[in-house]
């Protein structure tokens, strides 16, 4: 927390707005607005929350296809099967670590030639990183397909000078307890059709309809933000910047304490882009370390020092068993898999505890030297 959350949550409690709604959750819906430069706003339970809607927005049902990037946290593409549908993924690719637009060609060419193209797309922007979006959009409206640009991780990152969720037909932020900035959780619904977002509003909110006796035509969610955690998001906004510089100065850091080591590779920025480095990720080639990913985890575990895997992909996920994968040459995503790991990268760490992880990684790598 940055310390002025407690100032908000007591104007909830003391006008007693206790509730999905009120003035914090306006206030929050028009400061995103403004920070992103979008049409308008919905704030909304989670960011899986916020997908959901997008998709139902779009007509997303029983049957229809949507494809979906494949190297990302499952709730991307859990909204897909709330619908009855079924998510088609697409592999990443190495500038970015996201959806590559080969593949996403690829897949949009076989869906042409059989007559089913998908009802939307999913891109997702990794660990704070844009995906393509030049690219990957005029792919996707060549062939009049909208886009829901998962920012989840993103928020406060660019892409040629513009926020990061705002390229698609509907863009989603997270703010889960983990992400740049929280709410303990909450997410939001953002986009340029203002006429959607009230649609969004009203399903949100049990698809009430305008009559005083509870009248109902259309399946609803009970998906509204409440007041009180809207507070604690207006106060992490006015943090975003400092969030994303630390973060960024985290990445830094890693980057030169590490990036000469041979076998190691940080996640790349891509030019014309600037990365909130959520997290910093790199991988480990163990034919150049001696050792892999997945060892270099344990070691560090056992320092008591909690890195992570990288996403596993969707495709490889048993709850998505037989799905289709469209790779970039070959499975890209999985190599990721197998070489990547996440380092701490809270904003609030200290360079001394950082410096104790990077020469962790340097003990380690310098141990499997010798003894390989
Ligand atoms: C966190 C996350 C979500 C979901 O957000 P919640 O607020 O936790 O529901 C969706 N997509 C990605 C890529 C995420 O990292």
């Amino acid at each position: 927390m940055s310390g002025n959350e407690q100032k908000y949550i007591n104007e909830a409690f003391e006008s007693n707005w206790i509730a999905p709604l009120g003035p914090n959750v306006d206030a929050f819906e028009e400061e995103i607005t403004k920070i992103t430069g979008t049409g308008g706003a919905v704030a909304v339970s989670s960011g899986t929350a916020a997908i959901h809607l997008a998709l139902r927005l779009l007509g997303v049902g029983k049957g229809d296809k949507v494809f979906c990037s494949s190297l990302t946290f499952v709730a991307s593409a859990n909204p897909i099967l709330y619908q009855g549908a079924e998510p088609v993924f697409i592999d990443a690719e190495p500038d970015t670590w996201n959806m590559s637009p080969k593949a996403l060609e690829q897949a949009f060419h076989d869906a042409a030639y059989h007559g089913c193209l998908p009802k939307a797309v999913v891109i997702v922007n990794l660990y704070g990183q844009s995906s393509k979006m030049e690219e990957l959009l005029s792919i996707c409206n060549w062939y009049d397909v909208p886009v829901v640009e998962d920012a989840a991780e993103s928020l406060g990152s660019t892409y040629k000078g513009k926020a990061s969720g705002t390229f698609g037909k509907f863009g989603i932020y997270s703010f889960n307890g983990n992400k740049i900035i929280t709410t303990s959780g909450g997410g939001m619904l953002i986009s340029e059709d203002l006429e959607a977002l009230k649609k969004a509003r009203f399903l949100a909110t049990q698809a009430k309809d305008e009559a005083l006796h509870y009248q109902h035509s259309q399946q609803g969610y009970n998906y509204r933000l409440s007041n009180i955690l809207a507070g604690i998001g207006r106060a992490q906004l006015e943090v975003l910047r400092d969030r994303v510089e630390a973060r960024r100065l985290i990445f830094e850091i890693y980057n030169q304490g590490l990036s000469h080591i041979p076998g190691l590779q940080f996640m790349p920025e891509m030019e014309n882009t600037m990365s909130n480095r959520w997290l910093t990720a790199l991988t480990i080639d163990g034919n150049v370390t001696g050792i892999c990913a997945a060892e270099l985890l344990s070691a560090l575990t056992k320092e008591n020092i909690e890195a992570r895997p990288v996403w596993k992909p969707l495709h490889h996920q048993p709850l998505f068993a037989g799905t289709k994968f469209y790779p970039h040459d070959e499975d890209f995503s999985i190599k990721l898999f197998n070489t990547g790991i996440c380092l701490p990268s809270g904003s609030n760490m200290s360079e001394e505890d950082q410096l104790r992880v990077i020469s962790t990684i340097k003990a380690t790598l310098t141990k499997s030297f010798i003894k390989g």
